[in-house]
């Protein structure tokens, strides 16, 4: 089959590859991209972070400072708007507050449209959490984390749970709950919903916001829309892993994608070879394309962009036949990986790393598998293979960051098109 050559090929099409993408395209470049999975970008719960938030919290409870957002730069913050899925917090100002489904409220830089942000709410706020028959939400137990959480404490802020009826056909209590967000994609559902919302307000007399479950929505968030219908800010708790925040996230792509004329082609890419004039790929379907650069944004371990293979899962019934790197890319290329400052060579041991003990993070520091991936310099592989993201070693895993270095990537890019 005759290689079809092109500009430049993206791989990977979460938050770093979209954000190359349309950094590229920015650039005046041609950009074709390939996604043949699922990555953590479509598994997160809708809050977006810069650093990892447990990092600023801790810091921020040590120095006994309110933690401030800090700028995330002008190209990012393009982006995010271009995507039109979230809202960052003030530059400066205190930052998002988020519930989390384990029962805290979490800082965030920023957070999907439909997640309330509790840091917007006065002081000695009454938010009412709704009963409603899903095995994701007990609201009692919720209500009861939430207002022991230092945060509500602090702002006085009073969690109330109560009966709702918010369901609207039998069977609903039992379906996933990024089916329910499905459901809330239809106006009239949306209006019907916020005509419960409004009933169970008039009966608490005082409501100055309500939270609900992540079931607002799957390809538009609609909190705006129930905010303005109810009167008071009505908006999600963070999802579960694989839930409505990840779809919404798959259709602002989808519109982006169409607005920059770029088309996503659902393909795994199987090899990269590089020479000196071009990279050719090679895809699951045997199709073979040529480009001038590529940008490798696979993701790590979570989206299966960075594979655990170590030589033991070859041995069979008897020991492995050699000793090899113990992880490798979901594609074949000339890229070296490292770990915590050190490159994997093909190690002396048949078993491969002890992920008892080194999967797991020590203190501020992540576990191998949260910092294994491939070494670059800036986001630079090799002469015409670039990386973004969660696939490059020893950075935060943040959606944020994924996104800056997609931008990196895409100047990196230019920069070697150009000769500079
Ligand atoms: C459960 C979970 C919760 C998280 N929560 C937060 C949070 O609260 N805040 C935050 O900021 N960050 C969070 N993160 C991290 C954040 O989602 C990631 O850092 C960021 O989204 C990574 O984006 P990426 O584009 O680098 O990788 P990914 O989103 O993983 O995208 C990589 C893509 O490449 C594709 N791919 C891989 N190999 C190939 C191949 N050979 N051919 C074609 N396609 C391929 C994959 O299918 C995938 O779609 C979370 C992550 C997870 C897993």
């Amino acid at each position: 089959m005759a290689a079809e050559s092109i500009d430049v090929a993206v791989v990977g099409a979460g938050a770093a590859g979209v954000a190359t993408c349309w950094a590229l395209v920015e650039r005046g470049l041609s950009v074709r991209v390939f996604d043949g999975g699922l990555g953590a970008t479509s598994l997160a719960g809708g809050a977006i972070d810069d650093r990892p938030w447990e990092e600023l919290a801790r810091a921020a409870t040590t120095l006994r400072v309110e933690p401030l957002a800090r700028p995330v730069g002008a190209e990012a913050a393009r982006f995010v708007a271009a995507l039109g899925l979230h809202r960052l917090g003030d530059e400066g100002a205190s930052m998002p507050r988020v519930a989390t489904p384990m029962g805290r409220f979490r800082i965030a830089r920023g957070h999907d449209r439909a997640l309330l942000d509790l840091s917007r709410l006065a002081d000695g706020a009454r938010v009412l959490v709704p009963r409603v028959p899903r095995a994701e939400w007990d609201a009692d137990a919720l209500a009861r984390a939430w207002s022991a959480d230092d945060y509500a404490r602090a702002r006085g802020f009073e969690l109330v749970s109560m009966d709702a009826e918010l369901t609207m056909h039998l069977g609903e209590a039992r379906i996933a709950s990024a089916d329910l967000a499905a459901l809330h994609d239809d106006d009239a559902r949306v209006r019907w919903l916020g005509a419960r919302l409004l009933e169970l307000v008039a009966r608490e007399g005082r409501a100055d916001a309500l939270l609900l479950g992540p079931w607002l929505g799957a390809t538009h968030a609609r909190a705006e829309a129930l905010t303005q219908q109810v009167g008071v800010p009505v908006g999600e708790a963070m999802g579960e892993v694989g839930g409505a925040a990840g779809l919404r996230f798959e259709a602002a792509r989808s519109r982006l994608f169409e607005r920059i004329a770029v088309s996503l082609e659902r393909e795994q890419v199987h090899a990269a070879h590089l020479d000196d004039a071009k990279v050719e790929l090679t895809c699951e379907s045997g199709a073979t394309l040529r480009a001038r650069a590529v940008v490798l944004a696979i993701g790590g371990v979570a989206s299966g962009g960075i594979v655990f293979d170590p030589p033991e899962r070859h041995a069979g019934r008897d020991a492995p036949s050699g000793v090899r790197a113990p992880f490798r890319t979901s594609l074949a290329a000339p890229v070296t990986l490292a770990a915590a400052g050190r490159v994997f060579d093909v190690g002396s041991s048949l078993f491969g790393p002890a992920l008892e003990r080194e999967a797991w993070p020590t203190d501020a520091d992540p576990g191998l598998l949260e910092c294994v991936g491939v070494a670059c310099r800036g986001a630079r592989v090799g002469a015409r293979l670039f990386a973004a993201g969660d696939v490059i070693a020893d950075r935060p895993r943040t959606f944020l960051e994924a996104a800056s270095s997609g931008i990196v990537a895409a100047d990196a890019v230019l920069g070697a098109l150009r000769g500079r």
